[in-house]
């Protein structure tokens, strides 16, 4: 790993960093989805579940802006927290060119950046993901259960209970279930087609699971917008705490350009705007302004 030659970027917060870092792997996960390992020791153990950072090629200037990727987890092949590992579905330009991407290859990253979940406080937490919306709930899931800290977060007490709904189009998307076959983690699978495990959306295992003798009492939530707007609306309706971690498209990431705002409720009938990469990208479900 070794420092950029340019400048920090102005406006960076916290203790983000810009750097170029090297690729240890690029590996196939699920269909058009791969799993990038980056060495970086220093900031593997400051980096917290839900914080993302921004990636974009050395060099060049296509494409110019970085693009932003939730932490998957940070242990190498000896279980040493000393990479950041980042799942990606490949959709555009930066997606497509992180395909290439082989072993030894430098690529520029700033981060950690955004808030992160909230230490858990749940009695049973319940992650609900839809696509390639999985990527923060490793590290979380693995935090929840008490099986890694990350940072210097030390939560008080663990849930009783750790479980996740994961939702695909189909069987060919489902992607790191072995890494999700984390001891202690209840997790559950729909396809949209029926391909594998509950045949249609993951909502529905959210309404099973709410409607249960042991139901979740603190939702985590990731994926497409109208997953998120569906789980959020099933939450409110029955007063459960719920998180969203937005995937707002951005330019920055720390805050500068204000490309990511997005609308909160401030008071009754009042709302303003919060930037997702600074504010965000994980907002209380109440917090965000439905019209
Ligand atoms: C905080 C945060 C965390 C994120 N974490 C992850 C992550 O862990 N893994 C991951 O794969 N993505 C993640 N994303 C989304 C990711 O940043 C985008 O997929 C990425 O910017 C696409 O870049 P690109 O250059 O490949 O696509 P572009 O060339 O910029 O876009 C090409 C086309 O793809 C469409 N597109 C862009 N983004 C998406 C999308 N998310 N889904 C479907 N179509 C899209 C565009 O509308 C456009 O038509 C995250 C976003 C945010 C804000």
């Amino acid at each position: 790993m070794q420092e950029s030659l340019a400048a920090p970027l102005p406006g960076m917060v916290f203790s983000s960093i810009q750097q170029r870092a090297e690729v240890v792997e690029n590996r196939e996960m699920a269909r058009d989805t791969l799993c990038l390992r980056l060495r970086c020791p220093d900031i593997a153990r400051q980096i917290v579940p839900g914080q993302f950072f921004m990636i974009r090629p050395v060099g060049g200037a296509d494409p110019l802006l970085g693009r932003p990727f939730a932490l998957y987890d940070t242990i190498d092949e000896s279980g040493e927290p000393t990479c950041l590992e980042f799942g990606y579905l490949v959709v555009g330009k930066l997606t497509s060119l992180m395909a290439s991407w082989q072993a030894s290859d430098e690529v520029e990253i700033w981060g950690p950046l955004g808030n992160g979940f909230p230490v858990p406080t749940a009695d049973h937490l319940m992650f609900v993901a839809g696509g390639i919306g999985q990527t923060p709930f490793l590290a979380a899931a693995r935090e929840a259960l008490g099986h890694r800290t990350y940072g210097n977060r030390r939560p008080d007490a663990l849930p009783r209970r750790v479980s996740m709904c994961y939702g695909v189009r189909n069987a060919e998307y489902v992607a790191g279930e072995d890494d999700f076959a984390v001891d202690g983690l209840d997790f559950r699978l729909a396809t949209d087609d029926g391909s594998r495990g509950h045949h249609g959306y993951v909502t529905d295992l959210l309404s099973q699971a709410l409607g249960s003798d042991d139901p979740p009492d603190g939702v985590y939530c990731c994926g497409p917008e109208p997953m998120m707007n569906a789980v959020s609306a099933i939450c409110l309706e029955r007063d459960v705490p719920c998180w969203l971690s937005l995937e707002t498209p951005m330019a920055c990431g720390f805050g500068a350009c204000f490309s990511c705002v997005v609308r909160v409720r401030t008071g009754d009938d009042e709302w303003d705007f919060r930037r997702t990469c600074v504010e965000g990208p994980v907002f209380r479900a109440d917090q965000l302004w439905a019209e």
